[in-house]
């Protein structure tokens, strides 16, 4: 009965409908001036905030961190405390350091057919992504993983799988994760770009794109030291994953020839690549609004703080940062015995591109 009081055409009226307030314009944040992005891979040993004055130090306008230890898996302080999120993001919004990568912890392997190592890989991704909202990040690097001879099918649908499992029920807002590239080490997918297509055509609902790490290139056998060789490897990229889907280069020199399939990262212009390619890969118009991102080795003093401003002079730009701070400390090569957190870097794991971590980086 009560029904027949209800008008029997429903009429929509405009002025009934909700209206949120309007959302305030989103901060464009200071970075994002159109400025070439020149960055470093950055220790957070000690205050997470304190790889910003770092990197700025070192006069990189741009950087990478680890959020937590990257060869452990994170035991209760998985979160970073609001306060400490607080003050990284005000220090960066100061020194306008953008973008912000942050590298996930070498351990995760979402294409692990061990069940408790790929579920406890979500799990680390996904406690990865909730510390990259917490700091407003705007990339999250992560490597594809290792198949262990299940075959490249069945891992990267595992991959993408994994990466939307640890995404569920997260607001992504601006963060970007991406997928690198790898230098095809043991059965560690990602060396060919198809692969990595692969994974992002298998979760096409997350914002995911790539990094590109030139020495990971190199070694998976694109030949990037002459002009030909590089437009052929960005022609593949394109082809595959599509450039526009590249927000970050690792550039780092290859220490190992073409082809070897080892990651040993070198300094830029030191190693088997070359500074005229570096100049080339900095200035391609195809490459153009890229971070440049260096995860080169520190052998002595110093050696951080060379190689950005090497990157600063191949785009003709000189670059110092302030000589007055120092710098991250040299990566001990010999390991004390019984060290324990010296031997996630002897291990095949940690070789997977440690070559190019501070020490330092770590101990937190
Ligand atoms: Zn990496
Ligand atoms: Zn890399």
């Amino acid at each position: 009965m009560a029904e027949e009081q209800h008008p029997t055409s429903l009429v929509f009226d405009a002025a009934d409908e909700y209206r949120p307030e309007p959302l305030p314009a989103p901060e464009i944040p200071a970075w994002k001036d159109g400025s070439i992005r020149i960055g470093i891979h950055t220790s957070i040993a000690g205050d997470i905030a304190g790889a910003l004055d770092l990197a700025h130090g070192l006069g990189a306008n741009a950087l990478q961190i680890f959020s937590a230890s990257p060869r452990m898996w994170a035991g209760g302080a998985a979160r970073i405390a609001p306060a400490d999120c607080d003050r990284f993001r005000a220090r960066r919004r100061e020194l306008r350091l953008g973008p912000l990568v942050i590298h996930g912890n070498y351990l995760i392997n979402l294409a692990s057919p061990n069940p408790v190592l790929r579920a406890r890989s979500v799990q680390a991704f996904h406690q990865e992504l909730v510390r990259a909202l917490s700091l407003g990040a705007d990339f999250l690097v992560i490597h594809p993983g290792s198949s262990l001879n299940t075959g490249t099918g069945p891992a990267i649908a595992a991959v993408a799988q994994g990466l939307k499992q640890a995404a569920r029920g997260l607001k992504l807002g601006e963060l970007r994760i991406l997928i690198e590239n790898t230098a095809g080490q043991g059965s560690s997918l990602g060396a060919r770009f198809d692969e990595l297509q692969a994974i992002l055509d298998g979760c096409r609902d997350l914002p995911v794109g790539v990094c590109i790490d030139t020495a990971h290139t190199f070694a998976a056998g694109w030949d990037l030291r002459s002009a030909e060789g590089l437009e052929a490897a960005l022609r593949e990229i394109d082809g595959t994953v599509g450039l526009d889907r590249v927000a970050v280069v690792h550039v780092n020199d290859s220490k190992t020839p073409l082809g070897s399939r080892v990651d040993r990262h070198e300094h830029v212009g030191k190693g088997r690549i070359g500074l005229e390619a570096f100049e080339r890969i900095l200035k391609h118009s195809l490459l153009a609004g890229r971070a440049f991102i260096l995860e080169t080795p520190i052998d002595k003093p110093g050696d951080d703080r060379r190689n950005v401003t090497v990157l600063w002079k191949l785009v003709g730009k000189e670059v110092k940062g302030s000589a007055s701070r120092d710098g991250m400390k040299p990566r001990r090569k010999k390991v004390k015995k019984g060290s324990k957190g010296s031997r996630g870097s002897r291990g095949s794991k940690g070789k997977a591109g440690a070559g190019s971590r501070p020490a330092r980086a770590r101990g937190k």
